[in-house]
C-alpha cells in the first residue's frame, strides 16, 4: 500500500468517526405542543445524544385520527400532547404500546402515568383559582366545590365546556364525589357565571383584572406567562390578580399533565424511549418550568422565580387515568346543565 492509499483510508476512517451522529438514529415525533414549547428541549436532546428528532406539530385530536388512519405505515414513533384525558383516548384506540423503562417508572409518580406503561406524564400543571384582591379576601376562597355556593353569584369567569381542561376538572369532581353530586355542583357553578363562557384562560385572567368577574378558574402557567410577558398590558393585568391554591385542606389542587406515549407501530422504539427518559432528566424537567412555567413531574427541580413565589402546594393525587375514564360523563354532564 502506498502512502497516498494510506492517507485516503485514514481520511475515510476519520470521516466515519466524525459523523458518529449519522449512526445515532432518529425519532419521529407528532407533537400537539406548540413548537416553541417543545423544540428547544428536543434540540438539546439531539445535541446530547446525536439522535435526530423529526418534529411535526399540530392538533392533538387531528394527530389521533391521523395515526389511526396511517396504521402500520405511520412514520410517527411518539405522540406528545397535553391532558391525561387525551392520552387515555389514544390508549383506548390502541395507538400506544407499553414501554419497559425502569427510568420512567422510577422517575414519574404512579398517579401521573398509565398503569400499563403506555403513556407518561412529563410536566405538571394545576387548574387554580385566580381572584381580584380588591373584591375577594383569600380566606373567602376554599375549593372548587365552594364556587357553586350562592356567595359567588355572577362573580365567576371560566372558559367553555368544549375545553378539555374544564372537562378534566369536572371528571376529577366526578371521580371524587360521583356523577350526581358533580352535576349539582356544576349546575351551581354555571349559575354563578358572570358571563357566558368565552375566550381562553388568559382572557379569564384579563376579565378578573378589569372587574368583569371576581374569580376565575385557569391553568397556573397562563398567569405565570402573563407575568413574564413582553407585553406591558399582559403584565399589568396579571399583577392585578392573585393565585389561590384550591382545596389545600381537602384533596388538593386539581393537576393535569403534558405527556407522551410510544406508538404501536413505532419504527424507532429505542430512540423514542431514550427521548422520554431524557425528558424526565433533571435538566429537561427544570427546562419545563423555566420556559413553560409548568411543574416537574419529578420533585423539586425548579427554580423559576414566579413558581417559587407561589410556594409549595398540595396536589390532588387522583390517578389521572380517571380523567380519561370519566371524560364522556363529564362532557354529557356539562351539556345537560347548560355549561356552554
Ligand atoms: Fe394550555
Amino acid at each position: 500500500m502506498n502512502k497516498v492509499n494510506i492517507i485516503i483510508i485514514l481520511l475515510i476512517c476519520s470521516q466515519f468517526l466524525n459523523t458518529g451522529e449519522v449512526n445515532a438514529g432518529e425519532v419521529n415525533v407528532y407533537s400537539a405542543r406548540k413548537e416553541a414549547l417543545i423544540k428547544p428541549i428536543l434540540d438539546k436532546f439531539t445535541e446530547d445524544t446525536g439522535i435526530e428528532v423529526n418534529l411535526i406539530t399540530g392538533k392533538a385530536d387531528t394527530f389521533i385520527k391521523r395515526i389511526e388512519v396511517e396504521g402500520k405505515n405511520s412514520p410517527a414513533d411518539l405522540l406528545l400532547t397535553v391532558d391525561a384525558a387525551r392520552l387515555v383516548r389514544a390508549k383506548d384506540k390502541g395507538l400506544f404500546q407499553a414501554t419497559n423503562s425502569k427510568i420512567l417508572n422510577k422517575a414519574i409518580p404512579v398517579h401521573l402515568r398509565d398503569i400499563d406503561n403506555q403513556w407518561y406524564g412529563l410536566s405538571l400543571r394545576s387548574r387554580v383559582i385566580v381572584y381580584n384582591p380588591n373584591k375577594v379576601r383569600a380566606n373567602e376562597l376554599i375549593n372548587y366545590i365552594d364556587l357553586a355556593s350562592k356567595k359567588w353569584k355572577s362573580r365567576i369567569c371560566v372558559r367553555s365546556s368544549s375545553n378539555i381542561y374544564n372537562q378534566s376538572l369536572v371528571a376529577s369532581i366526578i371521580s371524587h364525589h360521583g356523577i350526581e353530586q358533580a352535576e349539582i355542583w356544576a349546575s351551581g357553578l354555571v349559575g354563578n357565571f358572570a358571563r357566558a363562557p368565552k375566550g381562553g384562560d388568559r382572557d379569564q385572567i384579563k376579565a378578573v383584572a378589569v372587574g368583569v368577574c371576581d374569580v376565575a378558574i385557569v391553568n397556573n402557567y397562563y398567569l405565570a406567562g402573563m407575568l413574564d410577558s413582553s407585553q406591558e398590558k399582559e403584565i399589568t393585568a396579571a399583577k392585578k390578580v392573585k393565585l389561590f391554591w384550591p382545596d389545600q385542606r381537602g384533596n388538593g389542587a386539581h393537576v393535569n399533565i403534558s405527556g407522551a406515549g410510544v406508538l404501536t407501530h413505532a419504527k424507532n422504539k429505542d430512540e423514542a424511549i431514550l427521548l422520554l427518559e431524557y425528558l424526565v432528566s433533571d435538566k429537561a424537567q427544570r427546562w419545563y418550568s423555566d420556559i413553560n412555567y409548568e411543574y416537574p413531574v419529578i420533585t423539586n427541580v425548579y427554580d423559576h422565580s414566579v413558581l417559587k413565589e407561589w410556594g409549595i402546594f398540595k396536589m390532588d393525587n387522583l390517578a389521572l387515568s380517571l380523567l380519561g375514564k370519566y371524560n364522556t360523563d363529564a362532557v354529557k354532564l356539562m351539556d345537560r346543565i347548560g355549561w356552554k
